[in-house]
C-alpha cells in the first residue's frame, strides 16, 4: 500500500491525501479494473515515446509530422504540450511542423530553461534547417516569458548567413487563457495575425 502511495505521489498535482484516496479506491475496485489500469500504464511505456526531432508523443520515431513529405519541414510551430498540436491542426490551414517544449518557464515551480525540451529545436536552427519559428505558447505570464526567452535563444543559435524569422501568434487567443481551449476560428486568426519579433 505505501509503495503504491509513494508512486502515486510522483504524479503532478497529487499530494499524500489524494494518493491515499486513489490507493484505497484501487484496493476496493475489481481485479479487472486494477489490471486494466496497470496494463494501460505498461502499454503506454512500451508503445509510445517522444519524437526525437520534435518531442511530440508518437508510436513511431520520427513522428507523422516530422516524416511527412507534404509538410513544410522548415516552418516550425512551438507549443507547450503535445495536446496543443490539436488546436493548431483544427485550423486545417497550417502545413508546417511542430516542436513541443513539454512545459513553460515557471520560476515559482522551479522550471527554468534547462527543464524545457528546447535543445533539439536550437540545434535544427544551428544547422540552418529552419526558415520560420512560430511561438505559439499560451498568452499567459509563463507562456509570454517562455516565448521571449526562446526568441533570444533562437536568435543566438541562428547562423550568420541564414536569419530565422521568429514570429509570435496574435492575441486572438484571449489573454491569460490556454491555447488548448481556443476554437478553430480564434486559432486561425491568431496564426494568420502572427507578428515578427
Ligand atoms: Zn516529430
Amino acid at each position: 500500500m505505501s509503495r503504491l502511495i509513494d508512486e502515486l505521489k510522483k504524479l503532478p498535482g497529487v499530494g499524500t491525501k489524494s494518493a491515499q484516496r486513489f490507493a484505497f479506491h484501487l484496493l476496493r475496485s475489481s481485479d479487472e479494473d486494477a489490471a486494466a489500469l496497470a496494463d494501460a500504464v505498461r502499454e503506454l511505456k512500451a508503445s509510445l515515446r517522444l519524437c526525437s526531432i520534435c518531442n511530440n508523443v508518437t508510436d513511431v520515431d520520427p513522428c507523422a509530422y516530422c516524416s511527412s513529405p507534404v509538410r513544410n519541414q522548415r516552418l516550425i510551430c512551438v507549443v507547450e504540450e503535445p495536446t496543443s498540436i490539436a488546436s493548431v491542426e483544427r485550423t486545417r490551414n497550417y502545413m508546417g511542423v511542430y516542436h513541443v517544449l513539454h512545459g513553460t518557464l515557471s520560476p515559482l515551480h522551479g522550471v527554468g530553461p534547462d527543464q524545457l525540451r528546447s535543445a533539439n529545436l536550437l540545434s535544427r536552427v544551428e544547422r540552418g534547417e529552419v526558415d520560420e519559428v512560430i511561438l505559439a505558447t499560451s498568452p499567459t505570464l509563463e507562456g509570454e516569458a517562455t516565448a521571449s526567452w526562446l526568441a533570444t535563444a533562437l536568435r543566438s543559435s541562428a547562423l550568420r548567413d541564414h536569419a530565422v524569422k521568429i514570429t509570435r501568434i496574435a492575441t486572438g487567443v484571449p489573454a491569460g487563457s490556454d491555447i488548448e481551449y481556443a476554437d478553430e476560428v480564434t486559432m486561425s486568426r491568431a496564426m494568420e495575425g502572427r507578428r515578427e519579433l
